[in-house]
């Protein structure tokens, strides 16, 4: 590497034709070109080198560019680099970070060819340049966007899987993973506008950064979940006065577009021992799990991730187990509650709910087993059962009564997706006789934001057989009023959470106030449901409400029950 004194070797012998193409090829290629001595003295460079580096090739010979190069890209090339001068290694690429003549920097990728003599010594270095910033710009946004959260730049669901792995294994001490979700946010985003929610999302993500010490991150996994994970665990108790102050920053007024908004939000935390062997994934579901059941519980609590958690999991093993026998064993049945007219105060038909009492499990409640059964596939076995029997009830409550009563299915999304719905359900009306106003379905509004060609063509197909479509639990999913229009549905039914707040909520007053209005300018029939109190009831029939139901007017029971009740 002795290059340092006297003259640098030639490169190019110019005297020599080919030596002097080669230098004028040099000279005007339109690719950086450079020429090191073996310690990085710059013997020649063309143009297109130099301006990468904002300067000329003349100031350039005699520089060094070691000098010019980022020390952490010098150290890094350091072993190789030697190798090449050593005469070992021939060619090698290498991205260098250059300084250029006015201050700003450069990535630059070499390619780097060592020039050696007769006996094998490298004499110099010769190197093809490239700049590659915008390249690595373009990289650097695109990593950015693939684990940074656009809107809040809190980290994304990626990063936090990542970072959480990292913790799991290098961890001494226990940490806490807190889920955390507002509470009706969807609420804020469809009366207030998008722009609005994201105005909040941005709010709050400000305040869980504040809310953390060096080290702790917080990251954004989806709409308004948010997810921090909690180093230096010492108690339970500090976990407890983290998320309180957590949940209480959040619960400040939010000051947006003009507006000031108050928010609640709920909060799952999964406390996790190092050395257990948990995955990631895992300790995000728990912490889910915990704030599903948090919010369960009501709004603006949490819930530590327990033993009882996990026993309800073990639970649903024994209740996949069980639901596959319990249809063949005729374990099912079908319970219909009430609906009535507000106007009128009649009755008008019922909704089919299925019950499941299992000899061992006792009684298990649809939103346990539901899932399950989605899941499984179970479901299709099951919704034709409810089907099924809801059709010869409303048949025998018809024959018997002579009233045009209805009865309302509960359809699941993947119920909604099989070919051949409509056909099936019209030749069961056509076996029972009946028309097709006597039936009704409810569709939940995830399957409305996720409808496919499929989904769309069945309920359009079954709207054109006459059948009312409706939206179940409006209010509390994703779906805004907009998709509403996008198919021919009848009714939407507002959300009992909402129904229970009605009498001592103005936000839960504003919302079914707000929600009837546009209905009703789509052309669509209301109904209300979970009605328990007479002060619902009229407040409900006061704002124009068309339908309710709900434990005052009637719980779920029997299909002769609810024949008694409409001959009475
Ligand atoms: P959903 O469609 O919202 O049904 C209404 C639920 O609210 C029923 O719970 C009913 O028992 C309950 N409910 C009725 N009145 C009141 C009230 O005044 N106060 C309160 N707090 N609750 C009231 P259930 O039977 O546990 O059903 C839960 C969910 O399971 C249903 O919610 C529905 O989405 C689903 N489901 C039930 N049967 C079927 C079915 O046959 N097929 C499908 N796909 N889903 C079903
Ligand atoms: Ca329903
Ligand atoms: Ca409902």
């Amino acid at each position: 590497m002795d290059t340092t004194h006297g003259l640098p070797p030639a490169v190019l012998d110019l005297s020599d034709p080919a030596g002097r193409s080669i230098h004028t090829l040099f000279g005007q290629s339109v690719v950086g070109m450079v020429h090191l001595r073996t310690d990085g003295t710059i013997v020649l460079a063309n143009q297109a080198f130099a301006d990468m580096l904002r300067t000329t090739a003349d100031e350039l010979a005699g520089t060094s560019l070691v000098a010019l190069a980022a020390e952490e890209d010098v150290q890094r090339e350091r072993t190789t680099m030697l190798r090449m001068i050593d005469g070992v290694l021939p060619h090698h690429a290498a991205e260098f970070v250059l300084e250029r003549r006015d201050g700003g920097t450069v990535a630059l990728q070499f390619g780097i060819s060592a020039l050696l003599d007769v006996d094998g010594t490298c004499t110099s270095l010769v190197c093809q340049v490239m700049d590659v910033s915008r390249l690595r710009r373009a990289e650097d946004f695109m990593s950015r966007r693939a684990l940074f959260d656009p809107l809040t730049q809190l980290i994304n669901r990626t990063l936090l899987i990542d970072l959480l792995g990292d913790q799991l294994r290098v961890r001494q001490n226990p940490f806490a993973v807190i889920a955390i979700n507002l509470d009706r946010f969807k609420a804020v985003n469809d009366s207030l506008g998008q722009s609005t929610g994201d105005g909040v999302l941005v709010e709050i993500a400000g305040r869980l950064r504040q809310a953390l010490q060096p080290g702790d991150a917080a990251a954004r996994i989806a709409g308004d979940d948010f997810v921090l994970l909690c180093g230096n665990i010492t108690s339970r108790a500090q976990v407890d006065a983290l998320t309180q102050r957590v949940l209480d920053g959040i619960a400040e007024p939010i000051d947006v577009d003009g507006l000031r908004i108050q928010l609640t939000a709920s909060a799952g935390i999964s406390l996790v021992a190092p050395g257990t062997g948990q995955s990631g994934d895992e300790v995000l579901t728990q912490a889910t799990q915990a704030l599903k059941h948090a919010k369960e519980r009501g709004r603006a609590r949490w819930k530590v991730y327990d033993q009882e958690m996990r026993t309800a999991s073990t639970d649903r093993l024994r209740i996949e187990t069980s639901l596959r026998t319990a249809l063949d064993e005729g374990l099912m049945r079908v319970a219909y509650q009430p609906l009535r007219d507000l106007r009128t105060g009649e009755i008008t038909g019922a909704e089919a709910l299925l019950r499941w009492h299992d000899p061992f499990l006792g009684p298990i409640d649809p939103p346990d087993f539901l899932p399950v059964a989605e899941e499984t596939g179970m479901i299709v076995p099951l919704g034709q059962f409810a089907m099924s029997q809801a059709v010869r009830a409303v048949a025998t409550w018809r024959d018997l009564t002579g009233l045009p009563l209805c009865v309302s299915v509960n359809l699941s999304p993947h119920e909604l997706n099989r070919h051949g719905i409509t056909e099936r359900v019209s030749d069961a009306l056509d076996v029972a006789r009946l028309p097709s106003t006597a039936l009704r379905f409810e569709i939940t509004e995830g399957v409305l934001v996720h409808a496919d060609q499929q989904v769309r063509r069945n309920i359009t197909d079954l709207h054109a057989l006459g059948i009312a479509i409706g939206i179940d639990d409006f209010g509390t999913g994703y779906a805004s009023m907009s998709y509403l229009k996008t198919l021919p549905l009848d009714f939407v039914k507002i959300d009992r959470s909402f129904v229970a707040g009605i009498d001592s909520s103005r936000e839960d007053q504003a919302i079914v106030r707000a929600t009837l209005e546009l209905a009703h300018a789509l052309n669509l029939t209301t109904i209300a449901e979970g009605i328990e109190s007479d002060r619902q009831l009229d407040l409900l029939t006061e704002l124009g409400c068309d339908w309710g139901q709900g434990y005052l007017i009637g719980e779920p029971s029997t299909s002769t029950a609810m024949l008694e009740r409409v001959s009475g």
